[in-house]
């Protein structure tokens, strides 16, 4: 690596280290934010994750990544964790890690799907469901950074209910368009019927090509691959869409 591309020494970044759940927060009937105190965290960019390990006590361990949410605050991170139905790591974490215990984090990683303050150019986000999660991590470090930096948020999602920071993405964040698009049901007289992400739907809410916009997708497969494609066909360079796949479900 050329530069100190992402905070942290790569190997104290693939230690795991101890996390303690200082709080946890609803963001939507199934989704729930998780605060954690980590001792040594190293500081992160925005689109980053971690792995999250949980070990039972019969020795029987497991993992999965998770997006930060959060912008970066010294050794507090979170992470946004949406309920896969019949999943086996998610519902543990929406539903049964309480305050107080202890689970073990590794991270920072990635250093593509990351953005910087520094950058200057346009910025896109296209989320699907859960997806926002690092988006959201992009928008946070632009509002803690002052930044002006244009952005425009496409958020697919099935309905109303299961937005994730509502309130956040009320605040007034100068020169952040936001667009909600709803693939099952649409609150009454919105403007666009429920249904999946268009050409239209990024032509309308995303930038000009020309503009030469940094896009970052996120969400389910299908959805990013989806979304990628249609950029691509609207003139997007391929080099300037960077994704982040989190299952292997579309919805
Ligand atoms: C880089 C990265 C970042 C991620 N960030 C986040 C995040 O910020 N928030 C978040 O909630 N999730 C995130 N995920 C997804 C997360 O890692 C898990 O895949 C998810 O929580 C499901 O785990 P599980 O153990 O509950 O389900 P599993 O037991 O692994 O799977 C159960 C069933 O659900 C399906 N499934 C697995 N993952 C998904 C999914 N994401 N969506 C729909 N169906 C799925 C499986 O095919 C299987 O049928 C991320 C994934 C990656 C790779």
């Amino acid at each position: 690596m050329a530069r100190a591309a992402v905070p942290g020494r790569l190997g104290a970044r693939l230690r795991w280290k101890t996390a303690r759940l200082a709080d946890r927060r609803p963001e939507s009937s199934a989704a729930h934010t998780l605060v954690f105190d980590v001792p040594g965290w190293p500081g992160h960019l925005a689109g980053q994750h971690v792995d999250v390990r949980l070990t039972a006590e019969d020795g029987y361990s497991t993992q999965r990544s998770y997006s930060l949410a959060s912008a970066p605050d010294g050794e507090r991170v979170e992470l946004t964790v949406q309920r896969v139905t019949d999943g086996e790591v998610s519902p543990y974490l929406t539903d049964e890690l309480a305050v107080g215990d202890l689970t073990e984090l590794r991270g920072p990683v990635g250093g593509w799907f990351v953005w910087r303050p520094e950058q200057k150019e346009p910025v896109l986000l296209v989320a699907g469901g859960s997806g926002l999660v690092p988006l959201m991590a992009m928008i946070r470090v632009r509002r803690a950074a002052g930044s002006r930096t244009p952005f425009r948020l496409v958020y697919s999602v099935r309905t109303p209910e299961d937005r994730l920071y509502v309130p956040d993405l009320r605040l007034d964040d100068p020169g952040l368009d936001k667009t909600y698009l709803y693939t099952r049901s649409a609150p009454p007289q919105w403007p666009r019927p429920a249904g999946r992400l268009t050409a239209a739907d990024l032509s309308r809410a995303g930038w000009p090509p020309e503009f030469e916009p940094t896009c970052y997708v996120c969400g389910p497969t299908g959805f990013v691959e989806t979304a990628a494609d249609l950029l691509v066909a609207l003139g997007h360079a391929p080099d300037r869409i960077r994704t982040e796949r989190f299952g292997p479900s579309g919805g």
